[in-house]
């Protein structure tokens, strides 16, 4: 029932493929006490744990059947919940963000909450399995971590359905399952994990303006409290995607008017308002990468479909983090000085 593949089988693939868990504790490690979301928005990784988290997807990938890039999908999710909710959801191993509750992990009737032993826990039936294959189950190691959640989601199979079911199970949430499933057509189309780049949403060059309107008590065309930062510019000037991410809403909202949305890594929701109209390519579950044109900025909203010239021309960005079971709005504006920045650098270094 909670393995897809024969124990035995497990263990011995197991035991061959993984060597000594590798990898220093990491920069990421420190975010995991970050509270303010500006500092989860900008926690970089460094590219060598690219490597080792690659490293253990690839090998995880060939004992479970399941794609590396569902495995990175899966890890990504928890490390996003890691970083929102540190207390609830504390890191346990190095690289991998996965966490899974004590009880969960030895067996709920299990008297030995410290267990280790893989046929007891087994016989409670707990989730803690030993992935590594030393003989421990160990609850601080990624290879067992990432093992037994992704063991636990492939035990309805190995298709991409059947995983999707199988996730379902262990997180009864579908946000978690629809995150996990972008996460891993990002990762999939892109090929790698290094995917963290921003671009600043207008190109540099063009004749805008905006300052920090967190808050403010009402924004152009905006809503009662203003969650987000108004940049303006002329009728048409282009509006980038600021992130590598996949498109998860487009169309018509009353106060937004033509808006798009695109879902990140870092579990970011990217929000684009008052457009004049989209780039015809760019869909709904499209993956897109920082720079991208998805449409041109405008003053559409506040009305019905296709009122426009309420109010200036801008483009109302916002950005919100999802916690789960909720998003919250956090100020983009200190993100877009530091993007408008880096991209400034770039121009100047080519
Ligand atoms: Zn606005």
């Amino acid at each position: 029932m909670n393995l897809f593949i024969p124990l035995t089988a497990a263990l011995t693939a197991a035991s061959l493929l993984f060597a000594q868990p590798a990898g220093p504790s990491s920069a990421a490690d420190a975010t995991g006490q970050a509270t303010s979301a500006e500092t989860q928005a900008t926690a970089a990784q460094q590219p060598n744990d690219y490597d080792t988290q690659r490293d253990l997807y690839d090998k995880l990938s060939l004992v479970t059947q399941i794609p590396w890039h569902w495995i990175a999908a899966v890890d990504q999710y928890e490390r996003s919940m890691s970083k929102v909710k540190p207390k609830a959801h504390p890191k346990l191993g190095h690289t991998v963000g996965v966490y899974i509750d004590q009880e969960r992990w030895v067996g709920p009737l299990n008297p030995n909450s410290e267990d280790r032993s893989p046929l007891s826990i087994r016989w409670f039936n707990g989730m803690g399995r030993d992935g590594d294959g030393n003989g421990e189950v160990e609850r601080t190691n990624d290879f067992d971590l990432l093992f037994s959640l992704v063991s636990e989601a492939a035990s309805y199979g190995t298709t991409d359905d059947d995983f999707s079911i199988g996730l379902w199970e262990y997180y009864q949430n579908s946000r978690a399952v629809q995150r996990i499933q972008q996460f891993s057509r990002i990762y999939e189309t892109y090929g790698k994990l290094d995917l963290f780049e921003h671009a600043f949403p207008v190109p540099l060059g063009t004749n805008y303006a905006y300052r920090d309107t967190w808050g403010a008590g009402r924004g152009w065309g905006g809503r009662r409290s203003h969650e987000g930062t108004d940049i303006f510019a002329p009728h048409g000037v282009p509006v980038r995607s600021t992130c590598y991410g996949i498109v998860e809403v487009k169309g018509w909202n009353k106060f937004g008017g033509w808006r798009i949305g695109i879902r990140d890594l870092n579990n970011h929701y990217h929000y684009y308002a008052h457009l004049s109209g989209f780039d015809k390519s760019v869909n709904i579950g499209d993956v897109i990468k920082p720079g991208q044109v998805v449409g041109w900025v405008g003053s559409s909203g506040y009305g019905k479909p296709g009122t426009q010239g309420k109010f200036p021309p801008h483009l109302h960005y916002g950005v919100y983090s999802d916690r789960g079971l909720m998003e919250w709005a956090f100020d983009p504006y200190p993100l877009l000085r530091r993007w408008e920045q880096a991209e400034r650098t770039r121009k100047r270094a080519n």
